[in-house]
């Protein structure tokens, strides 16, 4: 009995050895440079020759080289969204044109629906309440998202309904909507479909002019691969119709007064004129891209993600309907995502996102928007594999990466079967 009291007794002292030692055995100081690197859903990395561009920035925006600039920034910024609506741009953050689409299309006591399934859903909720809208909020847990279904129950409800705002790819979990089926259900009725885009206009498809997206809202730190300050929104021709009756206060978010001036090269203010060159290095990189191609390089990215997760055992947070923009991962049991995050910056010194509000410490969030190759993810999980070892969560070193690896095989060699 004694014997085994003692077996028992080291038995377990040799396991917390082991443990002990397993996170030992990988010291988080053994390399000397750790390049910076931006991995998150916003901001996020940044194309090279932009950041160059905004060097040529001591120029004045009411002269006639800046008004061709900014001419074409707009023009490029319609094409690669794919529409023939205005195309208005804001010195903000993407915020900005969030607010500008409720305190410029709306009045005092309008119904209006919001499909909450996140933090940036929950944004949309406290703009339009802190304009006074009647907001009927439809809610859903995080990690799901709102289905169509409910918004055209809610419409048929209140058919009074001005206008239907929904997140196309809801950053904070990962998850995408069926903007198309909500498109559907809004376009026969007088609501106008603000999209809040700004993940995800170059992540998936999103025919505005075809699905009837009269509002939709793109963010330049997103998929746009430059700094933040500039936001931008797309407005149909219904849209502008309610601008017209719409009476809530606005002063520098004025999307009349934008527009007639940026039909002459100009903005109302000053612009972010660094930005704008900027950004009109990375829109003619998009177009020689292809909208098409940008969209399915996340897209590649995020499917060789998920498989990742799966062959390290790590289960998705919105595992339903996952979007391509950024892949929400739970922490195994008993590890803080905190910790994750951490040990990217201190190991690597790479920044990844945490989760937000209540998620933070539950989940993880890997990016694909934008400037992202195969290379970064190769880094990515193979660094996953040395946090989760070195916390206690043995993993078969190379097997999430073999996983990547995998996807890209396979798109690689469907691509010359012409399968693709
Ligand atoms: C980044 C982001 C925003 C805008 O946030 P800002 O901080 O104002 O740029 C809005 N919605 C979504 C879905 C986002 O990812």
């Amino acid at each position: 009995m004694q014997i085994k009291a003692n077996l028992v007794f080291w038995g377990y002292f040799l396991i917390l050895f082991s443990a002990q030692s397993a996170i030992l055995k990988i010291s988080p100081h053994i390399m000397h440079i750790k390049k910076q690197r931006l991995l998150t859903p916003g901001p996020t990395p940044l194309y090279p020759p932009a950041l160059r561009a905004m060097m040529a920035s001591d120029i004045h925006h009411r002269t006639e080289d800046f008004r061709n600039i900014y001419k074409s920034v707009l023009a490029d910024l319609k094409q690669v969204m794919g529409t023939s609506n205005d195309v208005l741009l804001f010195a903000a953050s993407g915020t900005g044109a969030m607010e500008a689409s409720v305190s410029n299309l709306f009045s005092r006591g309008d119904k209006v629906i919001v499909c909450s399934a996140g933090k940036f859903g929950e944004r949309w909720a406290e703009i339009t309440k802190a304009y006074g809208l009647e907001v009927n909020i439809l809610k859903s847990e995080y990690g799901d998202v709102v289905s169509a279904e409910r918004v055209e129950a809610a419409l048929a409800a209140a058919p009074d309904t001005k206008g239907v705002f929904v997140q196309a790819s809801e950053t904070s979990t990962g998850a995408a909507h069926d903007v198309r089926g909500m498109a559907r259900a809004i376009a026969k009725t007088p609501a106008i479909f603000a999209v809040d885009a700004i993940t995800g206009l170059g992540t998936m498809p999103l025919d505005i002019d075809g699905w009837s997206l009269d509002v939709v809202i793109g963010g330049s730190q997103k998929a746009f691969m430059v700094p933040p300050g500039v936001a931008f929104l797309s407005i149909s021709p219904k849209a502008w119709k309610l601008a017209e009756t719409a009476t809530l206060p606005h002063y520098y978010f004025d999307l009349k007064k934008e527009k007639k001036n940026g039909d002459k090269g100009e903005s109302s203010w000053t612009p972010s004129t660094a930005l704008i060159l900027a950004l009109g290095e990375a829109l003619t990189y998009v177009k020689q891209i292809g909208m098409a191609n940008l969209i399915e390089n996340a897209q590649m990215l995020a499917r060789a993600t998920r498989a990742a997760a799966k062959e390290l055992g790590l289960e998705l947070f919105a595992a339903g309907s996952p979007g391509s923009s950024v892949t929400a991962v739970k922490a195994p049991r008993g590890l803080d995502s905190g910790v994750i995050v951490k040990e990217f910056r201190s190991r690597f010194g790479a920044v990844i996102a945490n989760g937000q509000g209540s998620m933070k410490g539950q989940i993880f969030r890997i990016a694909h928007l934008g400037y992202f190759d195969f290379a970064d993810l190769f880094g990515v999980i193979a660094g996953l594999e040395i946090i989760l070892h070195a916390n206690g969560h043995p993993v078969k070193f190379g097997s999430g990466v073999a996983a990547v690896e995998q996807v890209y095989a396979d798109a690689a060699v469907a691509q010359l079967a012409g399968t693709r």
